[in-house]
């Protein structure tokens, strides 16, 4: 078994939300006036976009769900320190983030600026993603991955090789409309690839005590940190998997540290 630390590919922006960016926003058409993008309190996808944009000097418009306005994140308390500028939404109007009329009134509002989908997950994505599996000199036989919008298992499956595997561990309750998305992400789809649902401790972003201790203790003995919401989950369905003899003798297992550490700042 090995792991790809994804997580230490640069000091902010770790990890998967660096790999979709980094082809979405080569396909920002020059002269954009700015971004506008989604997310929650304590987003990765957000946190990552936020300092690119400051990279960049192009402004940066957070649409975030919830109202931290008394009450910021380390997450937001970064992005307005980098000039993001945020707008506080209701659930339903976040409800709304992919909707045609939506995108449709964001691109009144925000004449000129480009507007990237949550999570930076879009099929436009997926050459990013695939840097991730060009990058890996080993012959694995399985990779494994967290999943939660499906972009990078889908980028990652179809980078593969036919005699290769990726295996997604679902961070949230979501059978059947997880492989629907993932899906909807390749553009040559094949079925080297499968999730397991077993491993989402409840609901997306639910930690229990016992995967929060599992993940203290991975630091101490491996010196690997992880947070509950992504990696941890992922580490702790390994565990599970190896002791269930889920994979065979031999099997020669990749995983995926995503990153998303700034995420666990709160914990
Ligand atoms: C967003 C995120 C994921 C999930 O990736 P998807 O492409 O949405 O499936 C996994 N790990 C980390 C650290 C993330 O921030």
């Amino acid at each position: 078994m090995k792991i790809k630390r994804d997580d230490l590919i640069h000091p902010v922006i770790s990890g998967n939300k660096w790999r979709k960016l980094s082809s979405l926003l080569s396909s920002v058409p020059q002269g954009a006036k700015g971004i506008v993008s989604f997310g929650g309190g304590f987003s990765n996808h957000v946190h990552a976009l936020a300092y690119c944009c400051k990279s960049l000097d192009l402004p940066f418009i957070a649409i975030i769900r919830g109202n931290y306005q008394q009450n910021l994140t380390p997450m937001l308390r970064d992005i307005s320190a980098w000039g993001a500028q945020i707008i506080y939404v209701d659930r339903v109007t976040y409800q709304r983030r992919n909707d045609a009329d939506y995108l449709n009134e964001l691109s009144t509002q925000y004449k000129g600026y480009a507007i990237i989908p949550e999570g930076g997950s879009h099929i436009d994505a997926m050459h990013g993603v695939a840097k991730i599996v060009q990058e890996i000199e080993w012959n694995f036989d399985a990779i494994v991955t967290p999943v939660a919008s499906g972009a990078t298992l889908a980028g990652i499956a179809q980078s593969i090789n036919a005699d290769q595997q990726a295996i997604g561990i679902a961070v949230l309750k979501g059978e059947e409309y997880l492989e629907s998305l993932v899906q909807n992400f390749m553009v040559q789809p094949n079925d080297n690839w499968h999730i397991e649902h077993a491993f989402h401790h409840g609901r997306y972003a639910k930690i229990t005590p016992e995967l929060q201790s599992f993940c203290s203790e991975l630091h101490k003995k491996y010196g690997i940190p992880t947070e509950g919401v992504y990696s941890g989950k992922l580490f702790f369905a390994l565990k599970e998997m190896l002791a269930a003899g889920t994979f065979s003798q031999g099997q020669k297992i990749l995983v995926l540290h995503t990153g998303g550490m700034q995420g666990a700042r709160q914990y």
